[in-house]
């Protein structure tokens, strides 16, 4: 019985030294594979290399001599050989030029005169599409004496049917253009193609990439060459982690004036047109140093909750908000559902007026 218990207290021991020295190999296994990664970085290769990873198994297998079984050995391997290369992955995460470094500034966004990203939130209102001078001129004086400085309205849309209306282009652009000036406001407006960012920059104040686009690498490339800010949604299926990638694109190409605009991502649920995912605007506040708006309107597709989810989603740190907003929703075009007529929109900022100043 004595005998017994020494044994087993002798093999906990050595069990406690064996766990150090798998931990030990184990600590020295993943600095050589960090470094690795950042050679691969260096060398724009990807990290998982299945061809690599086989052999190191095979080499190992070949000289095991038990009494672990091949099958474990070989399960326990491909678990830390897994593990590397996810290291690997965060590693490089963290690294984005979009993070944001310990104890950097906000990057603040000048519109010609209206912020983004400063003390106070700011609004972006108008129109889905602009249809016709009248339609843009009466929606967009309302919304500027309520506190909107910044007018949307598609020039170029993306619809989901090529049977459906799909902008007005450059006579659009021009309406922005005039209406923005007569009331003093900035434009924003969606960019499409690369070959139309050289018209849209000389009638818009910002770019907006819209959620189909955000995988658009060519195009993103293109507007990092640009020197006006450019606002890009999120994909409706992209994570978080995609989102800032895409954004990593056009500062990559010297642009770092980049607005990320929270617009709901597609799940299982039909109450809303998309689920606004509240939880990545504090996440891209920490992450990157980049101004974060809520679309209200795409988000939700429908106005009933608009108040309460402007709120929160300002509570929650959001820069500002867009929204849409028509003088005469039941005729517009495309979006009526969700555009918010003259008094909705008038109710909205009165009521986030109680919280927060324009
Ligand atoms: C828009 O803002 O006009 C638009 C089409 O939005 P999204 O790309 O988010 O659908
Ligand atoms: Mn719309």
């Amino acid at each position: 019985m004595e005998d017994n218990e020494n044994t087993l207290k002798a093999l906990r021991q050595e069990m406690s030294a064996a766990n150090e020295d798998i931990m030990t190999q184990l600590n020295r296994f993943f600095s050589i594979s960090n470094r690795i990664g950042m050679v691969k970085d260096r060398m724009g290769l990807p990290h998982f290399d299945p061809v690599r990873e086989s052999e190191m198994l095979k080499e190992v297998l070949l000289k095991n001599r038990g009494p672990m079984p091949m099958h474990i050995m070989q399960r326990v391997f491909m678990e830390i050989f897994k593990a590397s290369v996810e290291e690997m992955g965060a590693g490089t995460r963290r690294k984005l030029k979009v993070n944001r470094f310990p104890g950097q500034n906000s990057t603040v966004i000048d519109a010609d005169g209206v912020i983004i990203g400063g003390a106070r939130p700011v609004l972006i209102g108008g129109p889905c599409a602009v249809e016709y001078m009248d339609q843009l001129l009466t929606t967009a004086t309302h919304l500027k004496s309520l506190g909107v400085h910044i007018l949307r309205g598609g020039a170029f849309k993306p619809r989901t049917s090529p049977y459906s209306f799909q902008g007005l282009e450059e006579t659009a652009l021009k309406m922005l253009k005039e209406v923005a000036e007569t009331l003093d406001m900035r434009v924003i407006t969606e960019v499409m193609s690369p070959s139309d960012i050289g018209l849209i920059e000389q009638y818009a104040d910002i770019l907006q990439v819209g959620t189909r686009n955000m995988y658009n690498y060519p195009l993103l490339k293109e507007l990092g060459k640009i020197s006006k800010p450019v606002m890009l949604k999120r994909g409706f299926m992209a994570t978080i982690d995609e989102f800032m990638l895409a954004a990593e694109y056009i500062y990559n190409g010297g642009n770092e004036q980049i607005i990320l605009c929270e617009r709901g991502i597609r799940t299982f649920e039909t109450q809303t047109r998309n689920t606004l995912d509240i939880s990545a605007i504090p996440i891209l506040k920490m992450e990157t140093p980049l101004p974060v708006i809520v679309d209200i309107s795409h988000s939700l597709g429908r106005k009933d909750i608009v108040l309460p989810i402007a709120h929160a989603a300002l509570a929650a740190g959001a820069d500002g908000l867009m929204f849409e907003s028509h003088f005469n929703p039941p005729m517009a075009l495309c979006d009526a559902e969700q555009q918010l007529d003259l008094t909705e929109a008038e109710n909205l900022v009165r009521y986030l007026k109680k919280f927060y100043e324009f």
